[in-house]
């Protein structure tokens, strides 16, 4: 998606070899028209799947995630990372393994907003070593639903998490893939590779 490699170029920042900081329009301030598109984006490319609702990760995932669902008029649930006050009963929980942070979390989603008929849609804002996907899919399963498909709004070709997924069965949209963070430079994977 060419809008997006335009802004991950002008405002993204490669933090290290393998860490890019993209705060000034997903991750912390939001780009709203961006978004619009990215659910544009999202919307054109899963629109043959039948897709019922979509599941991504607090925080970050949820503004792609939302503009995918108002496209694709299906309701969006976020995954929790922490456990809340309101919501205790019918969890379906799973656990995710951060390299960056080097920690495991838990996450959960209430069993009362997944059935079993449910096509879902996973949305999340990178996919690096494929462990946040892997446990929203893990989420969808347990809760008996039908994993349609995987959009990333970033993926970090260089790292395994694509590979992973898709040797799994589940079919990945990325729309954009990184090729290498090295030496600050960000560099985007050719448009016939992807
Ligand atoms: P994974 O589970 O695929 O290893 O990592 C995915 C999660 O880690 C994403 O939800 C994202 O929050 C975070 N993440 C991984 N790599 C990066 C990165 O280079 N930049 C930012 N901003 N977040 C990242």
């Amino acid at each position: 998606m060419e809008k997006l490699q335009n802004k991950i170029l002008q405002e993204g920042i490669a933090l290290s070899d393998s860490v890019l900081k993209v705060d000034r329009f997903l991750n912390h301030q939001i780009d709203p028209q961006l978004m619009q598109e990215i659910g544009k984006e999202f919307a054109n490319r899963f629109e043959q799947e039948g897709i019922t609702k979509i599941v991504t990760l607090e925080s970050s995932g949820i503004a792609p995630a939302v503009m995918a669902g108002l496209m694709l008029n299906v309701p969006v649930i976020f995954a929790r990372k922490k456990k809340s006050l309101t919501l205790t009963d019918g969890l379906i929980t799973s656990k995710v393994y951060s390299y960056t942070k080097q920690e495991t979390n838990e996450i959960s989603v209430s069993n009362k907003f997944l059935e079993k008929a449910e096509k879902v849609l996973i949305i999340d804002d990178f996919l690096a070593n494929g462990q946040a996907a892997l446990a929203l899919t893990d989420i969808v399963e347990k809760a008996e639903a039908t994993v349609a498909g995987i959009g990333i709004v970033i993926e970090k070709a260089f790292q395994d998490g694509g590979e992973i997924l898709k040797k799994k069965g589940y079919r990945v949209e990325s729309l954009a893939r990184i090729q290498s963070l090295a030496d600050g430079k960000i560099e985007f994977v050719k448009e016939k590779e992807q």
